[in-house]
């Protein structure tokens, strides 16, 4: 995909919805129309959420999608096929614990005073003081005064103390997951004190119940209780949906009621459960006569296995990352929910050097390679993520060691990047010796395509360009031949690239935010000067702005997206512009008619806007004589000059746009522009650091037309219509008075 694909937003997966980065539908299905037929299969061997599921079999593909956490295949499941908890809770609640139902005994452990009538309450959940290791706030649902907050008392604070830290509940939890003698008992340790004790203590009863129900009420109470045991962690601090990243919880943590949440999770029902047909092994899906899903826990590397040679059509996944305390929770609840068997993928993920993108890089490039003998020969691979600058690099190593060519590589730094990939031609059998690299010819051609990628890139755009463009550009030259596998098979090589990359960056300066530009005059490559002929030198920011205004002309209606699909498509790979450019832009010339529809401001039809160039032009000359300088009109530039004594005062540049080639091509000036376009050029301004200390003055139709009105005009007053908000907008009245 050589254009770049806005993202829009998944639907959140019923369960722990915060918990991982999702795919955009719209990229997902762009790719499979782009690159599959109709009965063809798609496979998301990194499975994190229902988009590809759910395009996929939309558009009639079949569909495998794996992942080898099962955490992640039951929320997946759980939002795509629901199932109704209610009665499986009641077989829950009714075991018992003593003398008492087990609900009734976990409710006892969260037993308070309502903090405003005093009476005995049920705390929903109670707000800790990490360092002080107290509660310090309860919110309860009283009988009587409903829902309140207040502070904890000594009461409820000796009550949270009783329960002691790696006591008996710990322990029963712990020997669930692993053995007390394994290499990774104390990282499960670890995970556990993510639990308070008293929520240990809960779990551990709640854990032994569960275990002794019929797997049919296992089997329907599992996402609610997955769902309880993520709310159920010292990890989440008050209003928040971050994603886990490691194990300590914040200053301010929430210890929630583990029971009312599992009754929460459970009280779920159902509504007319969708109809997407699942089948259970990779045979039955490749025979399948109809689109069908196949959802499976299994690593991308045993998925491979088990897929016939050339038998799929498009990869689509988000890259993996590195969790490690996601993971490690995974590992425990995995155990909790189906048995110690059940984590045998993830134990040794438990590992602490498994914790980085170092390692995670040559992971993704292991899972992805394994799958080139069920590619055919003309699929693809397609990465969506949001741009980070580890992930990218570690995403261009894994395509070059899994032996993959990068076609396009497009990235708006504030939606994401896009990754394309297809089967290197360079791809040695598997009967060939693999060639002993030579380090010191790869790291001089990978420095000598940077230099000319980077300059190409910046050339092309003709203007300071962010850094995760560039960096993008730099991979998507180096992916298209056979630097990035070569790289890969370097020692210690995301290192390598980064500082070969670094080097080749010789000939670029770095300007303000992060910007890069060449500090000479750029000279446009030559397959760029054939694609956009007369356009040359143009910075890329005028580029889409004429784009925008002229697709704005062609046509009465656009839907909103439809605009964005034409915009990016004209701007392919390292073309392709920000979205902020292109949003303000679209807002400078057009106006909403209805839900999602737009047209041009009327102001901006050809013919309205040529009539008021003359008028202003016109007013110009009529305002400069007036005020008794000698005026000319130079009509090629679309320029006025008022001059006194043959020394010009005033070089007015007239234009309906914002374009802002004319402030690169002089030193200094007057823009005449629409007060339509005020927001745009100074977006554009802001975007560009060559532009930040220019000398240009900015006068508005509008700030020209008030003056001119004005009956005392003096050249001093003239002045005070100059800028994007002048003087005289913000104190009229005033300026009547000089
Ligand atoms: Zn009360």
């Amino acid at each position: 995909m050589e254009h770049f694909i806005p993202s829009d937003h998944a639907p959140p997966l019923r369960i722990l919805p915060g918990a991982f980065p999702s795919l955009p539908p719209a990229v997902v299905c762009a790719a499979i129309e782009r690159h599959t037929q109709p009965g063809d299969v798609v496979v998301d061997p990194f499975c994190i959420g229902a988009s590809v599921i759910e395009a996929a079999l939309a558009l009639n593909r079949k569909v495998i999608a794996a992942s080898f956490n099962p955490i992640n295949l039951l929320a997946i499941e759980a939002t795509l096929w629901p199932v109704d908890a209610r009665a499986a809770l009641t077989h829950l609640a009714d075991a018992r614990k003593g003398a008492q139902r087990l609900r009734e005994h976990v409710l006892d452990l969260y037993a308070t005073h309502c903090p405003t009538c005093r009476r005995a309450a049920v705390a929903q959940h109670f707000e800790w003081d990490r360092d002080r290791n107290i509660p310090i706030t309860k919110h309860v649902n009283c009988a009587t005064c409903g829902e309140n907050i207040g502070p904890t008392d000594g009461a409820d604070i000796e009550q949270a103390t009783r329960f002691k830290p790696r006591s008996l509940p710990f322990w029963t939890l712990h020997s669930r997951i692993v053995d007390p003698k394994h290499e990774n008992a104390e990282r499960v340790g670890e995970v556990l004190d993510a639990y308070t004790p008293r929520a240990q203590n809960a779990l551990g009863d709640i854990v032994l119940k569960f275990e002794s129900l019929p797997e049919a009420d296992r089997a329907a109470l599992r996402p609610a209780l997955l769902a309880m045991l993520d709310a159920a962690t010292s990890l989440h601090a008050p209003n928040d949906t971050h994603r886990v990243i490691g194990l300590k919880p914040p200053p301010r943590f929430i210890e929630t009621n583990v029971w009312l949440e599992l009754e929460q999770q459970a009280s779920f029902s159902p509504s007319i459960p969708q109809s997407l047909s699942r089948v259970a092994t990779v045979a039955e899906l490749i025979e399948s006569p109809t689109p069908a899903v196949c959802l499976l826990n299994l690593s991308s590397r045993d998925l491979a296995r088990q897929l016939p040679p050339r038998s799929v059509a498009l990869l689509m996944a988000h890259p993996p990352q590195p969790r490690p305390g996601f993971w490690s929770l995974s590992a425990a609840w995995t155990a909790w929910l189906w048995g110690k068997a059940a984590t045998d993928g993830l134990l040794p993920l438990l590992s602490r050097k498994r914790t980085n993108w170092d390692w995670q890089w040559r992971a993704i490039a292991s899972g992805w390679g394994a799958f080139n003998a069920a590619l055919r020969s003309t699929a693809r691979s397609v990465l969506a993520f949001a741009y980070d600058e580890a992930m990218l690099e570690s995403v261009v190593l894994a395509g070059g060691q899994a032996q993959q060519q990068l076609e396009h590589l497009v990235c708006d730094p504030f939606d994401g990047v896009r990754a394309t990939w297809r089967a290197a031609p360079w791809r040695a059998s598997p009967a060939d010796q693999p060639a002993i690299p030579d380090e010191s010819q790869i790291r001089s051609a990978v420095r000598q395509q940077t230099r000319e990628a980077a300059g190409r890139v910046l050339r092309d755009r003709a203007e300071p360009t962010a850094w995760p463009i560039l960096q993008a550009g730099i991979y998507a030259a180096l992916g298209r031949s056979d630097a990035l596998t070569k790289v890969a098979q370097l020692p210690d090589s995301e290192h390598v690239l980064r500082g070969l990359i670094h080097d080749g960056l010789s000939q670029c300066v770095e300007l303000a935010d992060q910007r890069w530009w060449l500090p000479h005059p750029p000279t446009p490559s030559p397959e760029i000067i054939q694609t956009i002929s007369e356009e040359g030198e143009r910075p890329l920011a005028d580029r889409v702005e004429l784009a925008v205004r002229d697709w704005l002309r062609s046509r009465e209606m656009w839907s909103s997206d439809e605009l964005l699909r034409v915009i990016y498509a004209r701007f392919p790979d390292q073309l392709t512009p920000d979205r902020a450019l292109v949003a303000t832009a679209i807002q400078s010339y057009a106006v909403e008619s209805a839900p999602h529809q737009i047209g041009l401001r009327p102001e901006d039809a050809a013919e309205a806007r040529h009539a008021e160039l003359m008028e202003i032009e016109t007013l110009l000359l009529t305002l400069g004589a007036q005020l008794g300088f000698d005026t000319e009109l130079h009509s090629q530039e679309r320029g006025v000059i008022w001059q006194q004594a043959d020394r010009v005062v005033y070089a007015f540049t007239l234009n309906t746009t914002a374009e802002v080639a004319p402030l690169l091509g002089a030193s200094s000036g007057v823009l005449v522009l629409p007060g339509g376009r005020a927001t745009l050029l100074q977006h554009k301004l802001a975007r560009d650091p060559r532009l930040t200390q220019t000398a240009w003055q900015v006068l508005k139709f509008s700030s020209l037309r008030q003056v001119a009105q004005s009956a005392a005009l003096t050249p001093a007053t003239f002045q005070l219509a100059f800028g994007l908000k002048p003087s005289i907008e913000q104190s009229a009245v005033q300026f009547e008075l000089w």
